[in-house]
């Protein structure tokens, strides 16, 4: 077994994910045999360092033996089972730690198999709460530009990345969408506190205008991650949390990528010490391991369902693999590191390591910003530094960088013109060090001309 023979077999027969699949008459893909910790090996003998944690969904690196542990534990007993009108062990204990981990005031764990339908169980569930309360006005959603909940029809009408969306708006539910308080956008001299802070007028003027007929406004916490790593100051969430009570209207936080240590915190919401009425999560939840979401919402929320049968009022959305049991111990699995090991203390040294090796990137010609919020840290190439006029999206300079960084066992994933960091969190201050060093030469490389 080699890496063509496989690559011919995939070709044949697979339609890949996020992939125009003709990239692949010149863009080799690369097959897989196993991974260990950061480290991905392939067919050819060749390894790369997982720098951006398998779509961000890695935490503690692959095949670790803990989590690899809890799964087979839990093999020898109950692989899965139905959840409604029945339960198991890793679920309740899951759903017990998660109250006690987030937020306080998340009371009550809905789950699902991925991130987009935990977007969409909290759109529904905040429509169905307003109908059980007899405000049946409320109907819409306001979201912020640029953000990304996901790619099912829902997830992809409240997200704003015209790349994912533009295609399919003829099918989309309307909605507002209001300027966002991504940072890069501040104007000299002012702190991104400031810009933030200022950008939530707009905010502040969509709910003022709409409130009678929203349901909720959806947030990805401090990191808009699909939308090119752009990030926000924590005043704005605490901003939202006071407008959302002035108004009567839920405040959904979208954690799938940011949750579990991402930003610093455990949940980016702590930073701005605010409770939203959902949190999905999803991602590392289960460490990276196996599909599993689950949205978080209030006891006041969940009362608002409960009810006789008769009264129709009941929440029946489900998913076949809805809180399945594997994923629920990788997930407890997942929880054990965090409770037994120091993670945040340890990633912020991490974090430092990647913020002093990225330094340099600062003056380069070429990079408009190097920006952080803890584990997360992005470099944005732009055709001119001086007014961010950012480099034509044809040219795909950020594939330059993906190849430079392949051929140097360095697997990042560019989204367009920039380049970032999401590793696990088992990655070394020299790994990190490796990493931005290969990423600055791909840098280099793909802004020469
Ligand atoms: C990945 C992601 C989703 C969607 O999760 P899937 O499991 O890919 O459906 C939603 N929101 C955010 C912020 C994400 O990063």
């Amino acid at each position: 077994m080699n890496n063509k023979s496989l690559i011919d077999r995939d070709l044949s027969v697979l339609w890949h994910p996020c992939t125009q699949m003709k990239d692949h008459e010149w863009l080799p893909m690369i097959p897989i045999k196993r991974g260990e910790g950061v480290w991905l090996y392939d067919f050819d003998g060749s390894r790369y360092l997982d720098a951006i944690s398998s779509w961000w969904v890695n935490l503690f690196g692959h095949a670790n033996p803990r989590i690899n542990a809890g799964i087979k534990q839990q093999l020898e007993s109950l692989e899965h089972v139905i959840v409604a009108g029945f339960t198991h062990e890793p679920i309740i204990e899951l759903s017990e730690r998660l109250v006690a981990l987030t937020p306080p005031g998340l009371d009550r764990c809905f789950y699902a198999d991925n991130g987009s339908s935990a977007i969409e169980v909290a759109l529904k569930m905040s429509f169905h709460y307003w109908q059980n309360q007899g405000q049946k006005k409320k109907h819409k959603f306001i979201a912020l530009s640029n953000s990304y909940h996901g790619e099912t029809l829902g997830a992809l009408a409240v997200g704003d990345v015209a790349l994912y969306k533009q295609t399919y708006a003829p099918l989309l539910m309307d909605v507002i969408t209001v300027p966002g308080p991504d940072c890069y956008f501040r104007e000299p001299g002012e702190t991104c506190a400031q810009y933030s802070e200022r950008m939530f007028s707009h905010m502040e003027q969509a709910l003022q205008q709409h409130a009678d007929d929203v349901c909720a406004v959806i947030v990805e916490p401090l990191v808009q991650c699909a939308g090119s790593m752009r990030m926000y100051d924590p005043v704005y969430l605490k901003m939202l949390r006071n407008a959302c009570d002035r108004f009567n209207v839920h405040f959904i936080a979208d954690e799938i990528a940011v949750g579990f240590g991402r930003t610093g915190s455990l949940f980016a919401c702590e930073q701005a010490g605010v409770t939203p009425d959902f949190m999905c999560l999803s991602k590392g939840l289960t460490g990276g391991y196996l599909p599993l979401s689950v949205t978080l919402t209030t006891e006041s929320i969940y009362q608002a369902f409960y009810d006789d049968y008769e009264q129709l009022t009941a929440f029946l959305h489900s998913h076949s693999y809805t809180g399945n049991a594997l994923a629920c111990s990788a997930a407890l699995a997942t929880l054990n590191i965090f409770a037994e090991e120091d993670v945040l203390t340890s990633n912020r040294v991490l974090a430092k390591a990647m913020q002093i090796s990225a330094a340099p990137l600062q003056d380069h010609p070429h990079v408009a910003e190097v920006r952080q919020k803890g584990m997360i840290l992005a470099i944005e190439m732009v055709k001119e530094k001086a007014s961010k006029t950012p480099y034509d999206w044809r040219e795909r300079r950020g594939l330059t960088v993906y190849r430079h960084a392949l051929e140097n066992e360095v697997l990042l994933r560019p989204l367009g013109n920039v380049i970032y960091l999401m590793p696990p969190y088992v990655v070394t201050e020299e790994q990190i060090q490796q990493c931005l060093s290969v990423a600055t030469q791909g840098i280099e490389l793909a802004t020469q001309s």
